[in-house]
């Protein structure tokens, strides 16, 4: 895939937001715990990044995919992994089954302030008792005339404590297993709707990360995404984008990276030399841009194959899978070659060792990528 000017330009513009609106403020945000996604949400849309490849009769860019893709690729040079995640839930998580499967009544409700940043918008799967095996989630949406009044627990909810609306995935028939599931929309003002606590994680310390209780929440069936039922179906389809979202986020934390290392390599002087100078150094660095080369290519023909509307669902798990190892590979090496200072809060490198970490849990474990790889390879997994 070649990119023209004009990704270039969309390019730059996302590149200011994040030099601009994020990392002057990146280090306080991190202290505090969470940003202010209510502030900062609104800036992001001026640049039409909660909405790239949305319809613009609800305020979206109407772009293609590959605009996602060159989005991605900038949130992941932010100085906080904790923020480019939160848009990243917003604009590539929780928001895309809405945007294909909603009625017009709900984007104008829910989607079109999610896409001005007016509202702040959540993905709630993941449950205390399952994350990985979602099929097994224990929520429930009981019908009641024209209402679903929903009990149960909701785990590791980014955004969650800020959020507006979670885009909740519930049970909602006694069939059991991936069957009977429905995505609902569920506005967090709702009585019942409570945030029991936010979580103190290792990293992405400037996301908040919620567990969220619902206790008798009752909403419209008109909030229901898409096909009663169908829903454990509709979040694979939005995981497969969730996906994606993380491996073209990872190009650009590992390019950030490498480029800050290979900087520092060249200053620093070991045994009378530049450490650049030492072959290992050099070649280490080498191979592991080369590997995000590598990554970069699967992600663009990916990003193709999806503009084509072909499934991408094998693409996407080698995507995930490979992304995950590799940004902790290269945060290892780069904290390394920084030795005593990278280990240090002061330098950027702990920070990303940390926010890395993630990387092989969320959204898809890696052993998750490799049972959906095993399946497609007909391996019995
Ligand atoms: C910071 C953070 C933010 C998150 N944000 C969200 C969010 O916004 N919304 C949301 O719904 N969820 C969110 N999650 C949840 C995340 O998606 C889950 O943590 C993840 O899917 C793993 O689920 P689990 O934690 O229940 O682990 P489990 O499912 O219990 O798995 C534990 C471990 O078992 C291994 N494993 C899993 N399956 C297999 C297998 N088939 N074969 C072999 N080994 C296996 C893996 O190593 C896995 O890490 C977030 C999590 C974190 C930490």
């Amino acid at each position: 895939m070649r990119l023209t000017e004009d990704h270039d330009d969309f390019r730059k513009s996302v590149r200011h937001f994040v030099d601009t609106v994020v990392n002057p403020c990146a280090d306080d945000w991190e202290r505090d715990g969470a940003f202010p996604a209510h502030d900062v949400f609104p800036k992001a849309a001026e640049v039409g990044l909660l909405g790239i490849e949305y319809d613009p009769a609800y305020g979206g860019l109407g772009a293609d995919h590959s605009y996602q893709m060159v989005a991605c690729e900038e949130l992941g040079r932010m100085a906080s992994a904790g923020v480019s995640m939160a848009i990243g839930v917003q604009s590539m998580m929780a928001t895309p089954s809405l945007a294909e499967l909603g009625t017009h009544e709900q984007k104008v409700a829910f989607l079109a302030p999610a896409i001005a940043g007016e509202a702040v918008a959540a993905i709630a799967v993941t449950e205390p008792d399952t994350g990985s095996d979602v099929a097994r989630l224990r929520t429930r949406a009981r019908r009641d005339g024209g209402d679903w009044v929903v009990s149960g627990r909701k785990m590791f909810i980014t955004n969650g404590a800020q959020a507006d609306w979670v885009c909740l995935l519930a049970r909602t028939s006694d069939e059991g297993g991936y069957r009977g599931i429905s995505q609902i929309v569920v506005p967090t003002t709702t009585p019942g709707f409570t945030v029991s606590r936010t979580l103190d994680k290792l990293g992405n310390h400037a996301s908040d990360t919620a567990e969220i209780v619902l206790e008798d929440v009752r909403v419209p069936v008109a909030n229901t995404i898409g096909e009663v039922g169908r829903g454990f179906q509709q979040q694979m389809q939005q995981f497969v984008i969730e996906r994606m979202s993380a491996a073209y986020t990872t190009v650009g934390q590992c390019d950030r990276a490498l480029e800050q290392t290979r900087r520092f390599v060249a200053e620093r002087s070991v045994f009378g030399t530049p450490l650049a100078s030492k072959q290992y150094v050099a070649f280490r660095l080498a191979e592991l841009q080369a590997k995000v080369d590598l990554l970069r290519s699967h992600n663009r023909e990916t990003c193709e194959a999806r503009m084509a509307r072909e499934d991408i669902t094998r693409m996407a798990s080698v995507a995930k899978l490979t992304a995950g190892r590799l940004v902790r590979e290269v945060a290892d090496t780069c904290l390394q070659f920084h030795g005593g200072m990278g280990y240090v809060e002061e330098t950027w490198t702990s920070r990303f060792y940390r926010d890395a970490r993630l990387a092989s849990i969320g959204g898809g474990a890696d052993e998750v990528m490799l049972q959906v790889l095993a399946r497609l390879d007909g391996l019995p997994a």
